[in-house]
């Protein structure tokens, strides 16, 4: 029996499971895919307090080992239920096994918005990517586009257009949600071209991408681009329906909690990007870890 099982090894998770292990109990992280959750995607991190620059997967990694050094275990397996056996017994089913615990800490992120076109999931891989870091690469020399109004998007146009000879940035708005020093910064960039008010309405070629068609919602008209690369970053949805028996979720999909991180199912706490908040960050991610670690080793 764990003391805490934590469901997600992004920043959260990796951050509960330092504090579990510090309180002098046991952390079990499972993690379906690859420990560090979104942030191993960021090429510079530059607003973590302490750090002026690191990228994503260093600080992915240092948390891993950080967590590890303490004694944390993580297993590679999908939680898929809960079994709530009341105080201080619940039982986390995964793919390939079950594991008992005294209190649970649901940390599971959120994955990429797809920006749900025809032949879009056809064609990653073809054209088509939600990381710019993983696939810009394969788009040297090429014009790409990059969809969205958020840091990701504005940070993949900036990485992208150290290696892609055009990148054109496509805002559904003329406002950015974005940090303005970065749209700043490309502003500045020549081989960047803003299309604001503009949405993505159709993915072109057969086998590969060889265009993108917009459509600008002011006035209606419709252009083509021919880009050999789109990068969607329209933002994140939360994955957590296979616990909506065991915790009550909002409207949008994320865990219903407050900065207490108390589900309000006793024994079962959440942190991160996953649960109901307003401002996601690595710093609000590493402090809700820290604020679920602390009740549920209290619990
Ligand atoms: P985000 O901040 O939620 O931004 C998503 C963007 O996509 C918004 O501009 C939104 O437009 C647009 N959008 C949403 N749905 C769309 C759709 N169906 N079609 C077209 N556009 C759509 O997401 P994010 O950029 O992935 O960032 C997520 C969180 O991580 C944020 O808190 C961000 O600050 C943080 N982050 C931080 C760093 C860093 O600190 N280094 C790096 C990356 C991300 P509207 O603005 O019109 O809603």
């Amino acid at each position: 029996m764990y003391d805490v099982i934590i469901i997600g090894a992004g920043t959260a998770g990796l951050t509960a499971a330092i504090y579990t292990q510090r309180a002098g109990k046991t952390a079990l992280l499972l993690e379906a895919k690859a420990y560090g959750g979104q942030i191993v995607n960021t090429p510079d991190i530059e607003n973590y307090p302490g750090y002026k620059h690191i990228s994503g997967f260093e600080f992915a990694t240092n948390l891993y080992e950080q967590a590890k050094e303490l004694g944390a275990e993580l297993k590679y397996e999908r939680a898929l239920s809960i079994r709530d056996g009341g105080n201080e017994r619940k039982t986390v089913v995964t793919n390939a096994g079950e594991y008992e615990c005294k209190a649970v800490i649901l940390a599971t992120g959120a994955k990429n918005r797809p920006l749900g076109l025809e032949n879009e999931q056809k064609m990653v891989g073809s054209g088509v990517s939600y990381c710019a870091t993983c696939d810009g690469m394969f788009f040297r020399g090429r014009e790409v586009a990059v969809v969205g109004g958020g840091n990701t998007a504005i940070e993949d146009a900036s990485f992208l257009s150290n290696y892609c000879s055009k990148v054109y940035l496509i805002h559904r708005r003329d406002a950015f949600r974005g940090d303005a020093k970065g749209v700043k910064a490309l502003k500045e960039k020549d081989n960047v071209e803003f299309v604001l008010n503009s949405a993505v309405t159709k993915l072109l070629g057969k086998f590969r991408l060889e265009g993108i068609e917009v459509t600008n919602k002011l006035d209606g008209s419709v252009k083509t681009i021919p880009v050999a690369g789109l990068f969607v970053a329209v933002g994140q949805q939360p994955e957590n329906e296979s616990f909506s028996d065991v915790v009550s979720l909002d409207e949008g999909g994320y865990i219903a909690a407050g900065e207490d991180c108390r589900t309000g199912t006793e024994g079962i706490f959440t942190a991160g990007d996953c649960r109901t908040k307003t401002v996601r960050q690595l710093t609000t991610a590493a402090a809700d870890g820290a604020v679920a670690a602390l009740a549920a080793c209290k619990s």
